[in-house]
């Protein structure tokens, strides 16, 4: 037998790929990671983690304003993106650090360069061939632009967290996360924003009430939504970005971010090559351990595109690392339990069945619902509502789903997720003692139901 360099060798240095490798040499593997780019992946440096950054200093200028009412004079506000930016900045190169330090600390090898498969069991970097027992496919996922005259001239999120300027009017094309955490973005730090949507709902694939109340509440804190629109031609003028609509009408602007869906990155792979199967999204095909049709080849997170999410990225990427190298005992997430947040203003929570799926799965369901305006909003002159919805099937009372929107909606949605990961039902809910006063005691005290 060929002589192995690696027990496990990770392409994609980002959450599922340093998550798989770090168990994998706690278990004892010889390990090495290839990374074309920075540690930490998508989430880490044009995801997750700026997001958050940008999206938490976007919200200041509500709270600004929201000061004024509980006695607060604090002038007008400036902004400054170069400062955002470089702190930003620094602090995602404090992350890689830690990433970088993190493996060697777990005796991962880390290997600068981009990958091919070249077989089953080799990869070729940098022009030297390297042999493993098992590699992992953890390379992501890439944003998708429609082919449009003048498309070059627009941004996706990638690029969006390096824009030299903070654009002074600004089309985000799409309805889903990036599209809704985006406009937030913008149009928090003072931009003009414009939300261009193909449908007429956001967030689809999440209970439909959710994307109707944050859609009314982004419009209105100021946010354009044009609704069944799609630009067709864009086209770089001295005054600006012209975008030439579907519906006739014309638009002209500094900025255009596309947020119009991702796909798995795996151009240039050698996936043909070494017989590893995609469907028709171009996503890696895997079995229940994460493996490919080819035994010892493997892959997890979004370029299997079961759920883009680093928290799933990080379980799919523990599974396949014990089930290698360790006695086996962990199992795929149960990606319908899977808890998420929107960091969209205000935010969405949500965690278990949208009332569509739950109808359909149930049939005879109970839906409790609430929507009012918090106390901390009532003196700052900001009329944002919270909605809240509990989703129960009726027969066995069972709590199938709990979603928000209002601020701390990511954080409140945490702990509703362990008590849907341990069945709980509508009886126990009410048997729970609310945390007075807040918002989430609200999903506690609903006794009568809505509808059914
Ligand atoms: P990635 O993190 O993308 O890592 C893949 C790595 O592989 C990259 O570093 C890439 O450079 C490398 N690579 C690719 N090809 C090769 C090759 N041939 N050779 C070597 N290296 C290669 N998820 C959340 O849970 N919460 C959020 O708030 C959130 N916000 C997001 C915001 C944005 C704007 C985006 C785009 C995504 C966000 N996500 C969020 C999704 C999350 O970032 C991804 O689900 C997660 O990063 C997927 O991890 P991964 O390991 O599959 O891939
Ligand atoms: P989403 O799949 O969430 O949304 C894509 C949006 O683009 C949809 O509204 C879709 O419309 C629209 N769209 C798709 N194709 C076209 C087209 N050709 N023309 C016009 N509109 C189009 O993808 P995102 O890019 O927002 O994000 C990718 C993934 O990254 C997310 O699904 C999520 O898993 C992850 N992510 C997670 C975040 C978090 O956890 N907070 C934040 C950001 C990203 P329609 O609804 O009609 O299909």
């Amino acid at each position: 037998m060929q002589q192995q360099d690696f027990d496990f060798l990770v392409i994609g240095g980002g959450s599922g790929g340093v998550r798989a490798s770090r168990v994998a040499a706690s278990l004892g593997a010889r390990v090495a990671v290839v990374e074309a780019a920075q540690l930490g992946g998508t989430c880490v440096n044009v995801g997750c983690i700026p997001k958050k950054l940008l999206s938490h200093a976007a919200h200041f200028s509500q709270l600004a304003e929201e000061a004024k009412g509980f006695g607060w004079q604090l002038g007008k506000p400036q902004f400054d993106w170069p400062t955002l930016i470089a702190n930003k900045d620094r602090e995602i190169t404090r992350l890689n650090g830690v990433y970088a330090k993190m493996l060697a600390g777990a005796g991962v090898s880390v290997i600068q360069g981009r990958a091919t498969l070249s077989g089953p069991n080799s990869v070729l970097v940098n022009g030297q061939t390297l042999n493993a027992r098992h590699i992992l496919i953890a390379t992501g996922g890439t944003p998708s632009l429609p082919d449009i005259p003048g498309v070059e001239h627009a941004i996706s999120s990638n690029e969006a967290f390096h824009l030299k300027e903070l654009p002074r009017r600004v089309v985000v094309v799409g309805g889903g996360y990036i599209a809704v955490e985006f406009a937030s973005i913008f149009h928090g730090l003072g931009a003009e924003t414009t939300l261009l949507h193909r449908s007429q709902q956001l967030l689809r694939g999440f209970d439909a009430d959710l994307g109707l109340h944050l859609a009314q509440e982004m419009a209105r804190q100021g946010v354009a939504i044009r609704w069944s629109e799609e630009i067709q031609a864009i086209e770089k003028q001295a005054d600006g970005l012209h975008l030439q609509l579907k519906s006739g009408e014309q638009l002209v602007v500094d900025c255009v971010m596309y947020a119009t869906g991702r796909v798995p990155l795996t151009a240039g792979l050698g996936l043909e090559a070494a017989g590893v199967k995609t469907n028709d999204k171009g996503a890696i095909e895997v079995d229940s351990h994460f493996t490919t049709r080819v035994p010892s080849i493997h892959a997890v997170g979004d370029v299997i595109d079961r759920m883009a999410l680093t928290p799933v990225a990080l379980a799919e990427g523990t599974v396949v690392a014990h089930h290698l190298f360790g006695h086996g005992g962990k199992s795929a997430p149960d990606y319908e339990l899977v808890p998420t947040a929107v960091f969209s203003h205000p935010q969405v929570g949500t965690v278990g069945l949208s009332e569509e799926a739950a109808r359909q799965r149930f049939g005879a369901v109970q839906i409790f619902q609430s929507s009012f305006r918090p106390l901390s909003n009532r003196m700052g002159g900001e009329p944002e509502n919270v909605f809240l919805k509990l989703i129960v099937s009726k027969a066995d009372q069972r709590v199938r789903g709990v979603h928000m929107v209002g601020e701390g909606a990511g954080e409140l949605m945490q702990g509703f997720a362990v008590a849907l990961q341990c069945g709980a039902t509508k009886p126990q809910f009410d048997a729970t003692i609310g945390i007075h006063p807040t918002v989430a005691e609200e999903l506690v005290t609903m006794r009568e139901p809505t509808r059914e």
